[in-house]
């Protein structure tokens, strides 16, 4: 079986084809760098005959996947825009977002296409409520969407922060949509995670090209003082998020569901930040210590994480490993 991944040579993209190939599965990698592709290649010599590459251009447009589905049985879909230094949130984030997912489905739906389920990566971001204030014994569920309208979505006086929350909202609402409307012969899962971190098996040589999550944690082990805000109190390890992709692929009760893959432990910077100076020593001159100590990170609400435990079957890392993993392999090889 041959499954197309869409932003492949992205931080979860990446782990997402590692995890497919040690299953055994033939990956095609879609990205808009071809050299990229070759690094990712040339750094899994072992799965040469398992996996190539297509250069796609970027999501301005509609209709950018139809000549890659030759030959492909499912899709996991990626890639989106996740950065928040933009001049135009609706040209930069939202509108590619939305964009990607119709290209993605329309290509999969086109006669002849084999393809029998997508599974995409949503976020938690359009699961949450950032303006609500919800009682402590909350639990957000994957049943929740987030209330942000299109029209405050594009406001130019909203941040950018905003504007990604939105775009992963309406690419969500535009996947569904199009199952509703359409009614191809493929179905659908939506995963909806919070923060990822993890080390990166991706193609990163410079400490600027980090993914987005992955820098703000290692800004922490930098010295960033204050310490970043938690802008949500959850998160995944992204080997987990890699593993709960390929379980909502081939488990077929998944077909038509939406998931939150996320860790039962809370998290927060501060907390890393003790990690991080307990098992570092170069990181006693770095870390501040202008904050309280972070042990017991307080939640705002719960997330439910043990959905996709029992009905994917994935076990969830303790956060202890993300962050060493990431912030020894930057420390390695990037700085
Ligand atoms: P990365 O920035 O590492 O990966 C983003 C990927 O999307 C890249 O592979 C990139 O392609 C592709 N991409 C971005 N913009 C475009 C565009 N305009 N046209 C075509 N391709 C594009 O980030 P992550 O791996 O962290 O993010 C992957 C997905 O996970 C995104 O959908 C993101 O919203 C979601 N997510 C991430 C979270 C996190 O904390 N990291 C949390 C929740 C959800 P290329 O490699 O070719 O540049």
């Amino acid at each position: 079986n041959c499954i197309l991944v869409t932003g492949a040579t992205g931080f979860i993209g990446a782990h997402v084809v590692d995890n497919l190939l040690a299953r055994g599965f033939s990956v095609r990698g879609a990205t808009r760098s071809s050299q990229k592709g070759e690094q990712m290649k040339a750094a899994r010599p072992q799965y040469a005959s398992k996996l190539d590459f297509v250069v796609v251009e970027d999501f301005t447009a509609i209709g950018v996947f139809d000549r890659v589905m030759e030959g492909i049985d499912a899709v996991i879909h990626v890639a989106s825009p996740f950065f928040y230094d933009t001049t135009n949130n609706e040209e930069e984030l939202i509108l590619p977002a939305i964009n990607g997912v119709k290209s993605i489905l329309s290509a999969s739906a086109k006669p002849g296409s084999k393809v029998q389920r997508i599974v995409m990566t949503s976020s938690f971001a359009s699961v949450v409520d950032v303006n609500s204030n919800p009682p402590p014994d909350f639990t957000y569920t994957a049943a929740h969407w987030n209330p942000l309208t299109y029209e405050e979505a594009v406001d130019p006086v909203s941040s950018s922060v905003v504007a990604y929350r939105g775009s992963k909202k309406f690419a969500e609402l535009a996947a569904w949509d199009f199952i509703k409307d359409q009614k191809p012969q493929f179905d659908l899962v939506a995963l909806c995670p919070p923060m990822v971190f993890g080390p990166v098996v991706h193609p990163v040589s410079k400490l600027e090209q980090l993914n987005e999550s992955n820098s703000v944690l290692w800004s922490v082990a930098a010295g960033a003082d204050p310490l970043p805000g938690a802008r949500v109190p959850a998160w995944i390890d992204a080997r987990d998020l890699a593993e709960a992709h390929v379980q909502a692929l081939i488990t077929p009760e998944a077909g038509g569901k939406r998931y939150i893959p996320v860790s039962p432990n809370p998290f927060s910077y501060e907390l890393a930040a003790d990690i991080i100076r307990a098992e570092f020593e170069w990181a006693e001159d770095t870390v501040t210590r202008n904050y309280t100590a972070g042990e017991k990170p307080r939640a705002s609400y719960g997330v439910d994480g043990e959905t996709v435990a029992r009905e994917l079957g994935v076990k969830y890392r303790p956060f202890k490993e993300a962050v060493v993993g990431l912030i020894g392999q930057v420390h390695q090889t990037l700085v």
